[in-house]
């Protein structure tokens, strides 16, 4: 689903420059649930930004769902990311004045999607994370772990192939994380690809494989045990 193939990636500043990203390589293949760990200021983010065709790597090549991402003109990236890409934040980044249901239509009005379907669906959603009785709730009448679920809610209402989340947990307590971690365990159980950005290494033990990111690299990558329940018996 995602190749990734000695990626670089500098800031300009000034006459100086950082180089925050130094041969990146990995692959994720579709179905995985992979964290991305490092310390702050590692470049998981600018990674995930190069990922979700926020932004574009200086080197290197990224093939998404066999399509080489490379040089794409405005339009037609805008029109893969929005096929292709969910995204979810750490600071939920919701429409304030919009209440649930019409933050979770949104992805779906801008693809042109007829209202009484784009309700229907964001409805679907909204059921599918738990807060269908919230529909026409405003961002500030929901907790910190409502609004990540209307968050997920919208990210998956375009059926997008990869869901990216960049420190999904990293604005809730640790209860919540742990609810939202699960939710976003349930839809990968379905099937989604999805990779999160975390620098909480239990938030990664809830993934499946875990890449660690040091000074530029990945000093790690390896699958998560699966702890068996019967364990805890
Ligand atoms: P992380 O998400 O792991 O905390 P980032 O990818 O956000 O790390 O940042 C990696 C490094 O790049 C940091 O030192 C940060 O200050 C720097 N950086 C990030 N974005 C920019 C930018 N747009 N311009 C200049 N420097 C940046
Ligand atoms: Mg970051």
């Amino acid at each position: 689903m995602i190749e990734i193939k000695d990626l670089h990636k500098s800031y300009k500043m000034g006459s100086n420059s950082l180089h925050v990203l130094k041969g990146i390589n990995f692959n994720v293949q579709e179905g995985e649930l992979v964290s991305i760990m490092g310390s702050s200021g590692s470049g998981k983010s600018t990674l995930l930004n190069i990922l979700g065709m926020l932004d574009e790597a200086d080197e290197g090549s990224y093939i998404l769902d066999n399509v080489q991402i490379k040089n794409l003109n405005e339009k037609i990236a805008a029109r893969y990311r929005n096929e292709f890409l969910g995204f979810i934040f750490q600071s939920f980044n919701l429409i304030t004045y919009k209440n649930a249901i019409d933050n979770v239509a949104l992805p779906l009005y801008y693809q042109g999607v007829k209202r009484k379907l784009r309700e229907e669906k964001a409805l679907h959603y909204l059921e599918k994370v738990g807060l269908a009785d919230w529909a026409g709730h405003l961002p500030n009448e929901l907790s910190g772990g409502q609004k990540q679920r209307v968050a997920i809610a919208r990210a998956l209402a375009s059926d997008p192939k990869v869901l990216l989340a960049d420190e999904p947990t990293g604005a809730l307590d640790t209860k919540t994380s742990y609810e939202v971690m699960e939710l976003i365990q349930g839809i990968n159980d379905e099937g989604k690809t999805i990779l999160i950005v975390t620098h909480e290494p239990d938030i990664a033990q809830m993934t499946k494989r875990i890449v660690n990111l040091k000074d530029g690299l990945i000093t790690d990558d390896s699958l998560v045990e699966q702890v068996r329940a019967e364990a805890y018996v």
